[in-house]
Formats: C-alpha cells, structure tokens, sequence
C-alpha cells in the first residue's frame, strides 16, 4: 500500500482545523496532526465577546468541537506545543514544547495557519495590571476573572472597531460603566461617517461615553484605579482597560524559513493558498486575501475568510487543485440593537483602485409598512459611474430587519459581478411580515440609477 503524505498543520483555529477536516474528508486514511501554541483547539475567538458578556455561560462553550471529538474525527492534535522553525529543505519544522524540551518532526506538506497578533500601540504604561488586549482565549479568561476579582465597575476601551464595539455591548451588560476612545472621526472606520455616527447615536442611547479624534498618551495607576491621559489634555479613570487597535499577520514561524511575505506584510500566497516555498500552504490571518473584485491579494483577517482558506489548503495539500475564490470583505456586527454590515467597496476604496464611484443612500422599510412592526433599513449603495458595474453596499438596521442577511444578498450579487441594475432582476423572496415585492437592496439600486440618470 503506498505510504500516506504526513501532514503537519501548524495552528488550531479556523485555518488549521478547516485544513484538518478537509483532509479527514477527503481521505480518512490520512491522519494530519494539528499544532498550536495554546490549549484551545477549534475554539471560537468570534464568540469571545458574547462569553464576556455572560450571554454564554462559560468560555469552554466556545468550543465548536472537543478535544476529543476532534481526535475521534482522526486528526492528531498538540496542545501547547509551538512550531519555531522549518527546515524546507530536510523538510522538517521544529516543535517547542511546554516544558521547553524540543522535537523534530518531519513533513511531507506542511500548511501555516498561525493566525493573527494583536497591534499595541505606543501608549506609555500599557504593561500593567488591569490593562489587556483581547484575541486568545486565555486573554478573555484573564479578562474575565479580573473583572470578578477586583469587582471592576469600568472600562476605557480603546480603538472603536468592531471588537470593542462587541465589548462594549457586552460589558454594558455586565454593567460596567464604559468609555470607548477613537483616534479617527467617528467609531468604525470599515464603514462610511454615516454609519459610524448611527453606531456612535445607539452608544449614546445605552449612556456609554463615546470620545473619537481622541488619541490615548499614557497610563497611570493610582491605587485601585487606572488613569488614561488623552494627548488632548483629557483625563479618564477606570479600574480596566482593554485595547483594541487592530491585529496583524503572526510571519515568525513562515519568516524562519525564508517564505515571502506580500500585503500587509502577511504570507504571500497565491489562489492555491501555496507559498513561495515549495510543499508549504498558509491560510486564515497569516495569509494575504485574494480580493475577488479587485482581482489582486489584499489582507482582509476574518473569521470567514480562514474557514475557506483553510478548506482549499487541506484539499491542494494532499493532491487536489482547488483555487479560493477570494473575497470580498463582507461583514457584520451587532452592537445594541443595530446591525452594522458591509461588503465590497466604498467610494474612497473604489477611486483608490481606479473605479469612478458614485454612492448613493436612501432608507426603505424592512417590509410593508401596515404589516406591525416594519422599520427601517439604511442602505449606502456604491456603483460605478462609467460601467453601472456594482461595486459596494453598506448598510444600518435594527436587529429584527435583517440585515446581515440582507448584505449576503449583495455579496453574492457582487461575487457574481453583477450589474447595479442586475440587482432589479434578482428573484428574491416577498411575504408582507417580511419583505416588499422590492426588496431594500433593490429599492436601493433602482434609486442608485435615479441618481445616476440625473447626473449623466
Ligand atoms: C474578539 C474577536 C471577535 C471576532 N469576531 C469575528 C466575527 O464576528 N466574524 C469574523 O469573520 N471574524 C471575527 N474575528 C476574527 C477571527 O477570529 C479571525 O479571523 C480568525 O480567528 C482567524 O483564524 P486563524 O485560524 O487564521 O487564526 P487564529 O484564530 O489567530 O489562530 C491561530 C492559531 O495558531 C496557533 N499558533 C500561532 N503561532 C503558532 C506557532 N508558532 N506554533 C503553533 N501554533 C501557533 C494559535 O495557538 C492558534 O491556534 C474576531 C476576532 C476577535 C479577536
């Protein structure tokens, strides 16, 4: 019987363990043994936030699989080991353990899906108790346990992106008193000032203190309380700080053995998800992103996005010919009660890459407005002036309308490159409790061509 290929998977998160199960799916026979630097395999980061809150109960239900059933499915699991060096040629990658012995393991394909680091930004005083980053699972339990041991009543959160936005839903409801600071204008910068002054109104309303062109110097303790001095003169105090200012590709591992990096300084890789080095995949956060509509890489980390790359990793790693299909930066996030979504995009990305964008916004009911309860949908559509071509939708909504639905109805529209008047022709679903015979997202493109007709 011919030998069966030994798959190393370097990573236990969305890329890793996606790459795993496509391999166990394809080939049962094979048995890939998955790495990772902690103890939480297959856990979910994504849902860090709602196990802050105490939505779920504990952090160990944030495991989409146990240990065990992982192992049952026949992939071989190490916990707490860490893979510090590949030797391309020999073929082999270095493995550190917990008790900081170390092993040699042999390869023949090896696939790298160690995820993403958290940005610290140069504030002085960040290394000190009471002050966090959040992306492990450990930094949440952390999170947590300080919270009930010092009896925390309140939190500056710095950086408004959609992490923090989670966390201050979450932590508003473990009633801490929040405070969000916002180096940019408004609060979530993936989506246009229009939406982040809707998310910045729903915070007001919850009487969370939002504080954006805000630029945080330095910390301070004083006994039991954390001061944050803002470079405006300002003051806050708190008994926690979590920072959240973004992440970037963790390439120490892929850097070892001379693979090249691309944007964003993530893995270069191409739609096979191979590297430059030959019999090595990368996927998920350490990895660049082929944008669909751009047709070139970019570096876009989501949850998402390593589920699929990882898939087609696993599939190529032992013989297959499988291509990602790219993305296109859909995404969602709930904070109250409003839904903020978006895919493709914006005006100001669109004229980066060399597009004539024209955006167009208007807001339309969620369904026929006798019906109780209809409400509105804000819906910012971007198109391209010269083609008609679609090129992006954002869109704000509470969360009984749908609306993270209703962008994956655009991001399949877009993924199809469709037309914005394609958009009319599309065949979707009409009840009066829940929907109009034009759907929002088609009021939206037949408004988009309004404008446009006026302006040509
Ligand atoms: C709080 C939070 C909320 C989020 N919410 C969403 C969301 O709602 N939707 C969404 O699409 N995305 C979300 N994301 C992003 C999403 O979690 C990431 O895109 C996703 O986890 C990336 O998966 P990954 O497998 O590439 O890497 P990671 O999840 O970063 O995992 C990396 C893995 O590699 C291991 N590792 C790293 N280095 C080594 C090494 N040298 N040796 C061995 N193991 C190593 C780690 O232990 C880990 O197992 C969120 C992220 C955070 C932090």
């Amino acid at each position: 019987m011919k030998n069966k290929p030994k798959i190393l998977i370097v990573g236990g998160s969305d890329a890793g363990l996606s790459a795993a199960l496509r391999i166990q799916e394809l080939d049962s026979s094979i048995t890939p043994t998955m790495v990772l630097a902690d103890e939480y395999p297959n856990f979910s980061i994504c849902g860090i936030p709602f196990y802050l809150s105490h939505e779920v109960p504990d952090y160990w239900h944030l495991a989409h699989r146990t240990r065990s059933e992982i192992e049952a499915l026949g992939i071989e699991v190490r916990t707490s080991t860490r893979a510090i060096a590949i030797d391309p040629k020999a073929k082999t990658c270095r493995l550190r353990l917990l008790n900081h012995s170390e092993e040699e393991v042999q390869y023949d394909k090896l696939i790298i899906g160690t995820g993403a680091e958290s940005i610290k930004p140069v504030i002085a005083g960040l290394n000190q108790p009471g002050i966090f980053t959040l992306r492990w699972i450990d930094e949440a339990r952390a999170i947590n346990r300080y919270i009930e041991e010092h009896r925390v009543r309140s939190v500056v959160l710095v950086g408004a992106g959609y992490i923090n936005l989670e966390l201050a839903d979450a932590l508003t409801k473990r009633r801490l008193q929040v405070t969000l600071v916002e180096r940019n204008p408004a609060v979530l910068k993936t989506v246009d000032i229009e939406l982040g002054r809707m998310v910045e109104e729903q915070l007001a309303a919850q009487e969370l203190n939002v504080l954006p062109r805000q630029q945080v110097d330095t910390i301070t303790r004083h006994s039991d309380r954390l001061v944050v001095a803002l470079a405006s003169g300002k003051e806050l105090s708190a008994e926690l700080v979590i920072v959240a200012t973004g992440a970037r590709p963790e390439t120490s591992l892929a850097r070892s053995c001379g693979i090249e990096l691309g944007e964003g300084d993530a893995i270069k890789i191409n739609q096979r998800m191979e590297t430059n080095v030959e019999d090595i995949y990368a996927a998920g956060d350490c990895a660049e992103t082929f944008h669909r509509l751009l047709g070139r890489s970019t570096y876009l980390p989501l949850g998402s996005t390593s589920h699929k790359q990882g898939r087609v990793a696993g599939e190529n790693a032992i013989g297959g010919s499988r291509q990602f299909h790219g993305t296109l930066g859909t995404q969602v996030v709930k904070v109250f009660d409003l839904v903020v979504a978006r895919t493709g995009l914006k005006d100001d990305d669109g004229r980066r890459f060399g597009y004539d964008p024209l955006t167009v916004a208007g807001e339309y009911w969620d369904h026929k407005r006798y019906y109780p309860g209809a409400k509105k949908v804000l819906i910012r559509l971007t198109g391209d002036r010269l083609t008609g071509q679609l090129l992006g939708v954002q869109m704000a909504g509470a969360a009984e309308t749908s609306v993270a639905k209703r962008i994956d109805t655009a991001a399949a529209a877009l993924f199809a490159k469709e037309s914005v008047d394609d958009i009319n022709a599309l065949d979707l679903s009409y009840s009066p409790p829940l929907n109009s015979p034009w759907d929002p997202l088609q009021s939206s493109a037949q408004d988009w061509l309004k404008v446009l007709a006026k302006i040509n």
